[in-house]
């Protein structure tokens, strides 16, 4: 059973039948998955949703493939934990932290990949493909394998090494000499004669719709209902946009009572955009060249860039760019509070968090959520100097002398 109605295109609202095409051909606007909500409010309740798995698919209504047909290695329904310890230290009391690092491949990209890989095997492709800023090639691969589906995932070759192994312990993953828009353009041209599921590029409909599932499961979490404010980091904008909708079809469909979230951008200043375009009241980010640590969100050319930008304007939400130098700053201080490592994403976010906190844009009272989307062991290089250790002998003498401080008498 699917609610699905067609895709449609965003911009001028022109149907399409459901398939593994992205793009308008009279306007070249997005296309996106639209739903038969009548029929939603008749199947999806509260209760519907809690008698469901523990995953994505428990919301599987709003989404747009059926749980008994899914490609499923159990990603979703993430901890949400209150960060007492943090918010003490940043002046917040509302405080949580949304683990998407507790993914099966350890970050939020199982979410949107599980439901392009499950399109994928309903339109019957035998290769799984996709351009990656790093988490995204290991939940291809990984849903690939569990798929039985080959597998090609396209990555720059200067990528950390936990996200190259961590990807090619699945399947086969070819490093690109170039950016992640290099890559992705050179997945587009492939793509062109090549019958392969692309999952952010022609499954990109169906596969942003898996990132809903963050906004479903934080109403849920909380109690039913959205939260003041959201914190954001952004790549293309495709995880913003779809949060964003995922809170506003839940308060449409009577599940919660509103979703009035301030929705606020956090990007590093060496790949800053959206951040950028909010801050300079432009509708329209102009595309840079990525240079930052936070690889992840290293995409120049952001493709929801615009709708970014247009949500955290509509919700008076905002747009932070976070120094380079202040990204391991941020993983420390969540690490050392929450005993949460993420990786340089999540210190993109804390370092907003931190910021937002102090220039008083979050109140002390009032409830907001801080989206970690991955984990810090991928990128380990990012801490190398930020952490110590000490080597000793095997010996108490040299435990006290190193360690302790202790020099012999
Ligand atoms: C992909 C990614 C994002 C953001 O992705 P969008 O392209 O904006 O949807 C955020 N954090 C991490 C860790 C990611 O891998
Ligand atoms: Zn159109």
């Amino acid at each position: 059973m699917s609610n699905v109605q067609s895709l449609r295109c965003k911009e001028c609202g022109r149907d399409y039948p459901q398939e593994p095409i992205y793009v308008c051909d009279f306007c070249f606007g997005p296309l996106e998955v639209n739903y038969d909500y009548d029929a939603i409010a008749k199947s999806m309740s509260r209760e519907s949703i809690q008698d469901g798995p523990l995953t994505i698919w428990r919301y599987d209504d709003l989404l747009p493939a059926s749980r008994d047909s899914a490609v499923d290695i159990g990603a979703g329904m993430t901890p949400l934990l209150k960060a007492d310890n943090l918010g003490k230290e940043l002046g917040l009391n509302n405080l949580w932290i949304k683990n998407d690092a507790a993914n099966p491949t350890h970050s939020f990209k199982d979410r949107v990949v599980s439901v392009a890989a499950t399109k994928a095997v309903e339109f019957d492709f035998d290769t799984i493909a996709c351009a990656s800023t790093g988490n995204l090639a290991g939940a291809t691969a990984a849903h690939g394998a569990k798929a039985g589906m080959n597998t090609m995932v396209f990555i720059p070759a200067d990528l950390e090494r936990g996200k190259v192994l961590g990807a090619a312990i699945f399947g086969s993953v070819v490093l690109v000499n170039g950016n992640y828009d290099d890559v992705n353009r050179l997945c587009s041209e492939l793509g062109d004669d090549r019958r392969w599921a692309f999952v952010n590029i022609n499954m990109r409909p169906y596969y942003s719709e898996g990132s809903k599932s963050i906004g479903y499961e934080l109403a849920e979490q909380l109690g039913w209902h959205a939260p003041e404010h959201i914190i954001v980091p952004v790549a293309s904008g495709s995880l913003f946009t779809k949060v964003y909708k995922g809170l506003n079809e839940f308060a449409e469909l009577g599940i919660i009572d509103n979703a009035n979230t301030k929705m606020h951008i956090a990007q590093p200043f060496g790949c800053s955009p959206v951040a950028k375009a909010f801050v300079e009241e432009q509708a329209h980010p102009k595309p840079v060249i990525p240079d930052t640590i936070a690889k992840s969100l290293a995409i120049g050319s952001p493709a929801d860039g615009y709708y970014t930008v247009g949500i955290a304007n509509k919700t008076g939400g905002s747009g932070t760019i976070v120094p380079e130098s202040k990204i391991a700053e941020g993983m420390k201080l969540l690490a050392e509070t929450e005993g949460i490592f993420t990786e340089t994403a999540g210190g993109v976010v804390i370092s907003t968090l931190r910021r937002l906190a102090r220039e008083g844009v979050i109140g002390p009272d009032e409830e907001t959520v801080a989206l970690i989307t991955g984990t810090g062991l991928k990128t380990l290089e990012a801490i190398e100097d930020s952490v110590s250790t000490k080597t000793i002998d095997a010996t108490v003498r040299s435990f006290d002398e190193i360690v302790m401080g202790r020099g012999v008498k």
